[in-house]
Parts: C-alpha cells; sequence; structure tokens
C-alpha cells in the first residue's frame, strides 16, 4: 500500500515536475520573443527618429540659412537706415540751402522794389524837366516871335522916319533952310540914330538872351539823354534781377520736389526696415520652436542609440585575424585547424577535442579591410560625443596586429581605428556647425562655471585634448613630453609620472601632459611623436613596445545649447558633455617560455601577465555583471554585483572610469594565422570567449 502510495505520490510529484519544467520554458519563450519585439520597435522607433533628425537638422541648417537671410536683411536695413540718415543730413542741408536762398530772395526782392520805387520817381523827375523844358521852348519861340516883331515894327519906323527925314532935309535944302532948322534936324537925326542904337542894343540883349536860353536848352537835353542812360541801364538791372529772380523760384521749387523724393524715399525705407524686422523676429521664433525640437529629438536620438548599443552589450569582443605571412604555414588539423564560419564564429579542430566552436560580437577573418574593423568602433564614437566614456583595446600576442588594428600605416586604405576615429570626431562636431574652443583649460572652466554670459560665449563649441602614456613594467612614462636626462650619449628619457586616486573610485594619471588639437591632423600629428618616442628595445620576439601598453586618451568637452548630456552639467542654456576616449595598444601576450626570457626580460613577462589577466578578470566580472542584468531570468537570487577587481593591477586602475558604468568598450582580440601560434591563438580565444556574448 505505502509502495503503491509512494509510487503515484512519486508519479505525481514528476508529472508537477514536467509541467512546471513546461511552464517555465513557455514562460522564457515568451519573455525572448516579448524582448526581440521591444527591441525590434526600439530599431524602428530609433531609424524613423534618425530619419527624422536628419529633416530636423536639415529644418535648422535651412532655419540657419534663413537667418542668414534675416542677418543678411538686417544688413540692408541698417545700410537702408545710413543711407536714410545721409538723407536727412542731406535733406537738412537742401533746407538750409532753401532758407539762405528765401533770405537773399526776398533781399534782393526789396532791393529790386527800392529800385523800382527810385525809377519810378526819376522818371516822375525827368517827366516834370520835360513839362519845365517844353515851358521854356514855348516861351522861348514867344520871346523870339515878340523880338522879331518888335524888331520889324521898329525897323519900319525908323525907314519911315528917315525917308521922311530925308524927304525934309531934301525941302529945306532945296529951299535953302536956315541953320536953326539945320540943328533941329541935327538933334532930331541924333535922336533917331539913339533909338535905333537902343533898339539894336534891344535885340543883341535878346539874342544873347535867345542864345543863353538855347545853351541852357542843350544842357537839359544833355541830362536827359544822362538820365535816359541811367533808366535804361536800371531797366536792364531789374530784367536780370527778374532773371535771377525767376531762377531762384524755380530752385525753390526745385528743392521742394527733392524734399518730396526724399520723404518718399525716407518712408519707403523705413517701411521696408519694418518688415525686414518683422521677418527677423518671425525667424527667430521659428528657430526657437525648432531647437526646441532639435533637443527633444536629440535626447531621444542618443537615448535610443544608447539603448540599442546596450542591448548588444557594453563590452565587445572582436576577433581579428592578420593574414599570412611569406614564411609562415597556415593551421591544419593535426595540429590544429582555426576556421571562420559565419561573423560571430570560430571553429576550432583539433585533434585532440574535435571541433569547437567560439562565439564573439564579430569575427574578421584576415580579408577583412581596416574599415571594417572601424565599423565595430563607430558606434562608438558617436557614444563618446553623446558623453560617454569609451576604451578601445587591442590584445594578442606579439606580431597578431595590435598595433596594426590601432593605429595602421601610413597608406589611406592601412589607417588603423584611431586616426579613423579621429577623422570621424571632427566630421561629427564640423557637420553640426562646432567650433573649437580656442582654450583647453577655460573650456574645463566653463563647464564648471554657472555664469550665464560665459556659456552663452562658450554655447556649440568643443575642445579636444589628448595625451599619451606607456605602462613599462611597473612605470608610466608621458610620450608627448619627453625630457633629457643625463649626459651621456644625448639619451633621452621619459617624465615618470604617478596615478592618483581620482574623487569618483577611479584612477588618474597625475602629470600627464595634455595637448589641445583643434583638428584630426593636429591629433595624428601628436600620435605620430608620441609613436616615435616609443623605446626600441628589442628583444627576442620583439621591441620594446611590444613589452609595454601603449595608452592614447582623447578627453573631449563638448558644450551645446541642444545637446544635452546624459549624466553632466546641465542647465536651460547649456549642455556640456566631458568624455574620454581611450585608445590601448596592449604589451603582447605571449607566454614567457617562448620569449626564452631571463633576469630583465622575466621582470617584463611577469609584469605583462600580471596586468593582462587582472585585465582578463575585470572585463569577466563587468560582462558577468551585464549577462546577468540583460538576462533576468538568470539573475543571481541576491542582488549583489560581482565585484569589480580594477585594483589589481596599474593597468586595470588607469583603465578604470572607461571601464564598466556607462562606459563602452571594444576589445580587438588578434590572432596570427600560423600554425606555429596555434597554441598562443588558442590562448586569445579564450581569453576573448571571457565576455559573454549577449543573443539579439
Ligand atoms: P603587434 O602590434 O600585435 O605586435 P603588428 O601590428 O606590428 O603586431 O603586426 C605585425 C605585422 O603584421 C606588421 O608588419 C603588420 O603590418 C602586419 N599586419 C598585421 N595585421 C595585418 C592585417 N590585418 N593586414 C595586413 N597586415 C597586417
Ligand atoms: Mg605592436
Amino acid at each position: 500500500m505505502d509502495t503503491e502510495r509512494s509510487l503515484i505520490e512519486h508519479r505525481l510529484e514528476k508529472q508537477f515536475e514536467l509541467q512546471l519544467r513546461e511552464e517555465r520554458s513557455k514562460a522564457l519563450r515568451q519573455m525572448a520573443s516579448e524582448k526581440t519585439e521591444i527591441l525590434k520597435r526600439a530599431n524602428e522607433d530609433r531609424q524613423q527618429l534618425m530619419l527624422e533628425n536628419t529633416r530636423l537638422r536639415k529644418e535648422i541648417s535651412e532655419a540657419n540659412t534663413n537667418r542668414n537671410d534675416t542677418s543678411k536683411s538686417s544688413k540692408i536695413v541698417s545700410q537702408l537706415e545710413d543711407q536714410i540718415r545721409e538723407l536727412q543730413t542731406q535733406l537738412e542741408l537742401y533746407e538750409q540751402r532753401n532758407i539762405d536762398l528765401q533770405e537773399s530772395l526776398s533781399k534782393s526782392q526789396s532791393e529790386l522794389e527800392s529800385q523800382r520805387e527810385e525809377l519810378e520817381s526819376q522818371r516822375e523827375e525827368q517827366k516834370n524837366n520835360n513839362t519845365q523844358l517844353e515851358l521854356y521852348q514855348n516861351d522861348l519861340e514867344n520871346v523870339k516871335i515878340q523880338f522879331a516883331a518888335e524888331k520889324d515894327i521898329l525897323l519900319k519906323n525908323w525907314a519911315e522916319e528917315v525917308q521922311i527925314l530925308n524927304q525934309v532935309i531934301h525941302i529945306k535944302i532945296n529951299d535953302d533952310e536956315s541953320d536953326h532948322k539945320r540943328n533941329q534936324r541935327q538933334t532930331r537925326e541924333n535922336e533917331a540914330m539913339q533909338h535905333i542904337q537902343n533898339l539894336e542894343s534891344r535885340l543883341d540883349e535878346s539874342e544873347s538872351q535867345l542864345e543863353r536860353s538855347k545853351q541852357e536848352f542843350a544842357q537839359l537835353e544833355k541830362i536827359l539823354f544822362e538820365k535816359e542812360v541811367d533808366i535804361d541801364k536800371k531797366q536792364l538791372l531789374l530784367e536780370s534781377s527778374d532773371l535771377t529772380f525767376h531762377q531762384l523760384s524755380q530752385s525753390i521749387s526745385k528743392i521742394n520736389n527733392n524734399d518730396d523724393d526724399l520723404e518718399n524715399l525716407l518712408f519707403q525705407s523705413s517701411k521696408q526696415t519694418n518688415i525686414e524686422r518683422k521677418r527677423f523676429e518671425k525667424s527667430q521664433k521659428e528657430n526657437l520652436i525648432l531647437r526646441e525640437r532639435l533637443t527633444d529629438e536629440t535626447r531621444r536620438r542618443k537615448y535610443l542609440h544608447n539603448l540599442v548599443e546596450d542591448s548588444k552589450g557594453s563590452i565587445r569582443v572582436v576577433i581579428r585575424m592578420r593574414p599570412l605571412m611569406n614564411n609562415e604555414k597556415p593551421t591544419d588539423e593535426s595540429s590544429g585547424k582555426i576556421e571562420f564560419k559565419d561573423e560571430n564564429t570560430v571553429v576550432v579542430t583539433n585533434q585532440q577535442t574535435g571541433t569547437k566552436p567560439f562565439e564573439y560580437f564579430r569575427v574578421l577573418d584576415s580579408y577583412a579591410a581596416q574599415s571594417e574593423a572601424f565599423d565595430e568602433v563607430k558606434p562608438m564614437i558617436q557614444s563618446a560625443l553623446d558623453g560617454y566614456n569609451v576604451c578601445i583595446l587591442a590584445y594578442g600576442q606579439t606580431g597578431s596586429g595590435k598595433t596594426f588594428t590601432i593605429y595602421g600605416s601610413e597608406s589611406e586604405d592601412d589607417l588603423g581605428v584611431l586616426p579613423r576615429a579621429s577623422r570621424f570626431l571632427f566630421e561629427q562636431l564640423n557637420k553640426n556647425n562646432f567650433v573649437v574652443y580656442p582654450d583647453g583649460a577655460n573650456h574645463e572652466m566653463m563647464v564648471q562655471s554657472s555664469s550665464s554670459s560665459l556659456q552663452n560665449h562658450a554655447s556649440n563649441t568643443f575642445s579636444v585634448k589628448c595625451s599619451m602614456v606607456e605602462l613599462y613594467l611597473d612605470s608610466l612614462h608621458d610620450l608627448l613630453d619627453v625630457v633629457v636626462v643625463g649626459h651621456h650619449s644625448g639619451s633621452s628619457s621619459k617624465k615618470k609620472l604617478e596615478l592618483r586616486q581620482e574623487q569618483g573610485g577611479g584612477c588618474f594619471v597625475q602629470g600627464a601632459s595634455e595637448h589641445l588639437a583643434s583638428s584630426a591632423q593636429e591629433l595624428l600629428d601628436l600620435l605620430h611623436r608620441g609613436n616615435s618616442n616609443r623605446q626600441v628595445h628589442k628583444t627576442e620576439m620583439n621591441d620594446r613596445s611590444s613589452r609595454s601598453h601603449t595608452i592614447f586618451t582623447i578627453s573631449l568637452i563638448v558644450a551645446s545649447p541642444y545637446a544635452p548630456a546624459p549624466n553632466q552639467n546641465t542647465n536651460q542654456n547649456l549642455y556640456v558633455t566631458k568624455s574620454k576616449l581611450l585608445f590601448v595598444d596592449l604589451a603582447g601576450s605571449e607566454r614567457i617560455s617562448k620569449s626564452h626570457s631571463v633576469g630583465d626580460r622575466m621582470k617584463e613577462a611577469a609584469h605583462i601577465n600580471t596586468s593582462l589577466s587582472a585585465l582578463g578578470d575585470v572585463i569577466s566580472a563587468l560582462s558577468l555583471n551585464q549577462f546577468y542584468s540583460t538576462n533576468h531570468s538568470l539573475k543571481k537570487k541576491s542582488n549583489q554585483q560581482n565585484h569589480i577587481p580594477y585594483r589589481n593591477s596599474k593597468l586595470t586602475q588607469i583603465l578604470q572610469s572607461s571601464l564598466g558604468g556607462n562606459a563602452k568598450t571594444v576589445m580587438f582580440a588578434n590572432i596570427s594565422p600560423s600554425r606555429t601560434s596555434f597554441s598562443e591563438t588558442m590562448s586569445t580565444l579564450s581569453f576573448g570567449s571571457r565576455v559573454k556574448r549577449i543573443q539579439n
């Protein structure tokens, strides 16, 4: 009975367990499909937003051109205003001239008037003179006639008396006149003679009077003639002043017309000014609205970009195999064969272990171009511009292609991810009309300052600074600030730097020189300078550069009125993002035994081993945390996150602020295709697979 009961119980338990398992797997499937759906939607949203973003950018640039137009029109307005001012001064001048002319006109008019009056009075006077002259002439004529008549009468009387006397004398002579009679006749003759003489003197007198009158008349005629000439002259003067008067009134009316023109122009230009001002105000408003919309869209774009990036994992491993060299043999199945199955999988076939797949975020075979390697880094540069810290690492044995991947070589196609990232960075900044902030130190100050005037001054600006340090054994050296020490052989040594604790928990390299770069080229020039300072120190396998870690840091500050930062200073005027981009060319990961190292080389190898395994531990702890936080179904019972062992090496301490947290990491795990490198390749592949891949 008991056994039957326990059998039933057992069966029921099993059935129950089966049911539970089925439900659990159903729930898991459902969750997975829900997750895919959400991601798909987020992707769609993102694409739509990107489209919207591009459209908005276009609108903004249109608005900017509009604004340019407006500024052009405001320029026109100011030009018009200048013109108006000029016209006004001209008008004032004209008015002054007008007043002057009016004055001189009225003066000449009154002069003319007085001249006319004078002329009139002279005319009157002349008229009087003429009548007087006529009277004189008449008088003279009368006197002449009177005299002539008197003369005639006297001559006639005298002739008659002479005749009578002659007759008397004749008779007396004839009749023997007496003496007495002769005396009488003599007396009478004398009296007559006297009378004739009197008459003759009176005639003379009247003739001389006539002569005087004649002279007087001639004088009067002369005066008259002079007066007439004078009148003619005055008439001429009058006519000429009439002409001037006419001209003056003409020019006055002209000036008045001019006044009208000026006023018209003034009116037109003030109308135009008003129109332009209104247009300007309208486009300013539009600009403001667009800017607000762009800010919102930028915020959403950043949020979605980050969501998408984080969903792919913030630590990514990219396996990259370099091409086979002439003197190398490819891997084969007897020693172990390495093949690329798809873009995520490397398959290793080995006689002992059989076929084993390794999965990564991405795998790049030996045909992959430098641009393909950069494609894996590009979204991270965008994240850096959005304010996230980014770390790009190259891991692998010496000669596997780390330096090639990070720096590459001079030719355009072979440029590594760092030069490409520099170009992309500046392209993005230039595309969005950002200008270089001229002084990095002040830019930093501006970020901390809350003064709005400073912030307005600094809006839409960025500064890029870089430093390059080398971590060799346990000491840090500045590759961009070489100090000459010692007198022997002119050798130069690099300045020694110290690691200091930062407030936020991370570490920073104290004393490393920072250099401003205002273009990609300037950044690359600094990179070349640093690279040439890397010490050449040959070991059996490679130079010292492969025995040290090289860290190139780009510090980025972007201040923008419409690009909110996720976790940096913000206020309503300005958003400031501060981020760091680290490019790390790690030391070769090969094992000590291979380099036949003794002494110093042994010490080097031990340091490298310590730092690389500390890096592996940090990355694997971070990746585990991430794995748990994205796969809730597998979440550990305790909500505790794994401890991240940053403090185990100097390397991980330096990288702390760029590994984990909000930071994004791409690790290139470089491998060689050579048969002799198989075991190193295997060790790199398993190092890379410490990062759990997040399935999409
Ligand atoms: P590491 O820095 O890991 O020691 P290097 O980057 O110096 O290795 O690479 C070793 C050699 O291989 C160099 O001559 C380099 O030009 C070449 N090389 C590495 N990767 C590639 C690649 N993907 N394509 C072509 N040549 C490569
Ligand atoms: Mg190298």
